[in-house]
């Protein structure tokens, strides 16, 4: 049972403790709720152009701080440097980009008989940001830095695993000049402080991003009180590989095992044309082979562990001893360590190939077809990223629009831009964030109608 009052924070390599930190009740919550209200109006009335000057401040503070946020994100979260380094940079990009939109709110004009409309975007008030711990810091970002910049105040609570690098940016957002309680985080436990966010009647929206089993309860508990929601939730992504794509390209193993697999958006599910089956499972053996799992603080090291003992045994479940299978190595010892795996025996229906596994699993799936290519990716309850290889340039426009998914790539397994759309079809969420409309995510519109008829006589 864990602590309601403490969140210990393990290094997942080591499994050492790296910190502890108070956990939010939900009398926290109310408070740091009622803080932000009278914080947001005022926000809210700075002239744009001041908001956004204080949010690249903020970027600059951020980036003058990035090695150690870095650090940090390696100790708590066992993410290889680089990708540290990638995450921290994310969040200063997006503060940058944000801040430009503040004064970029632009609304419609509406020609009326008698008159004409204005419309205004008009901010929330305040923004309840819930994050997980695959990817701390960009997740927390693309929640709170937007609703900031669009004049709201953001609420954050980062998961119970990960709350050191969030904790750390509102120190950096206070260094940088931003007012008190406009950026709050509140560590806690989920079944707590998370409800207590979604549960409050003065939050206005709810950014939720995690398993579908949880944005789906918060889902129901903001439709008691008719609250947005904008959900990013789990995946289960198709990787199409067309006998005439570049092989090497299309199979290389960190679309599924960056990040040790705890990716939403990872190609989990390697769908490739038959003729050239053969080929691909022994391009992907020789590849995991290679692949250097170890300490993620060492510059050359590919794939850090997994979060927790909890997430080690849950992806453990889906790969028995004796399953048909490619395998690399791991560290043995202390450390959450898993090595990367593709399922070759696994069916199309099985569980494998059907949920979510979070950790450094594939299965390697033929198809014959194009047609039974886009069946077979389309075979998911999730909708969230895919790529599709082929030099066909006429079949690889064909296929990306007949899946059903909201962030595809062709020929690149990239998914997240900063600048680009960014959200799930399907049971992999609502709503999108990122984007040149991210802003607006975070906005009511309001129509005002006004007469230019003289007053009665
Ligand atoms: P989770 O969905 O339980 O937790 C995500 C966040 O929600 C955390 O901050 C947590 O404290 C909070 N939370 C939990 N219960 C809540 C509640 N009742 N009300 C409000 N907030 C609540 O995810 P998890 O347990 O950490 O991971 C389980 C599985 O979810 C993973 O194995 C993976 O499959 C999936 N997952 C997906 C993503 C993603 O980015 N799509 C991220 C993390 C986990």
């Amino acid at each position: 049972m864990s602590d309601p009052h403490e969140l210990t924070v393990l290094n997942p390599s080591t499994e050492e403790t790296v910190a502890t930190v108070p956990a939010a009740s939900a009398e926290d919550v109310g408070a740091a709720v009622v803080r932000a209200v009278r914080a947001q109006a005022r926000w809210a009335a700075l002239a744009p152009a001041d908001r956004a000057r204080l949010l690249r401040r903020f970027a600059d503070t951020v980036d003058a701080h990035l090695e150690e946020l870095a650090q940090l994100e390696v100790r708590e979260a066992g993410h290889t440097v680089g990708n540290a380094r990638w995450e921290a940079g994310n969040a200063r990009d997006l503060l940058l980009y944000a801040a430009g939109g503040a004064e970029r709110l632009l609304g419609a004009q509406i020609p009326a008989p008698g008159g004409f409309n204005v419309t205004f975007h008009e901010p929330l008030g305040v923004v309840g940001v819930i994050a997980p711990w695959n990817f701390p810091m960009p997740i927390a970002a693309w929640g709170c830095f937007p609703a900031l910049a669009a004049g709201n105040a953001g609420v954050l609570k980062p998961a119970e695993t990960t709350p050191l690098t969030a904790l750390r940016l509102a120190e950096l957002a206070l260094d940088a000049g931003l007012p008190e309680h406009v950026f709050q985080v509140l560590p806690g436990h989920g079944h707590i402080a998370g409800r207590a966010l979604v549960d409050h009647p003065d939050v206005a929206k709810i950014v939720f991003t995690g398993s579908t089993t949880t944005g789906r309860e918060v889902m129901e508990r903001c439709a008691r009180l008719v609250k947005p929601v904008t959900l990013e939730l789990g995946g289960k992504s198709p990787n199409v590989v067309f006998a005439d794509a570049d092989l090497e390209a299309a199979l290389d193993p960190f679309s599924f095992l960056d990040n040790s697999g705890q990716d939403c958006c990872a190609r989990t599910r390697v769908l490739v044309q038959e003729t050239v089956f053969e080929e691909a499972r022994e391009f992907l053996a020789d590849a995991l082979a290679a692949v250097v799992v170890g300490d993620p603080a060492d510059g050359k090291t590919q794939m850090g562990p997994l979060i927790s003992r909890q997430q080690l045994d849950r992806v453990r479940s889906y790969v028995p001893e004796d399953a048909p299978a490619l395998r690399g190595t791991a560290p043995e010892g202390p450390g959450f360590w898993f090595p990367p795996t593709v399922l070759t025996g696994e069916r199309p229906d099985g569980r494998a190939a059907r949920e979510e596994i979070f950790g450094p699993v594939a299965v390697l799936l033929p198809f014959a077809d194009e047609a039974d290519a886009v069946r077979l990716a389309n075979d998911t309850p999730y909708g969230l990223s895919g790529s599709v290889w082929t030099r066909d340039l006429g079949r690889a426009l064909r296929v990306s629009r007949a899946v059903r998914a909201g962030n595809l790539s062709v020929n690149s397994h990239s998914s997240v831009r900063y600048w680009t759309p960014f959200g799930g079809f399907k049971q992999s969420g609502l709503g999108r964030e990122l984007g040149p409309d991210a802003l607006t995510a975070f906005t009511e519109t309001k129509n005002v109608f006004i007469s230019t008829e003289g007053p009665a006589q």
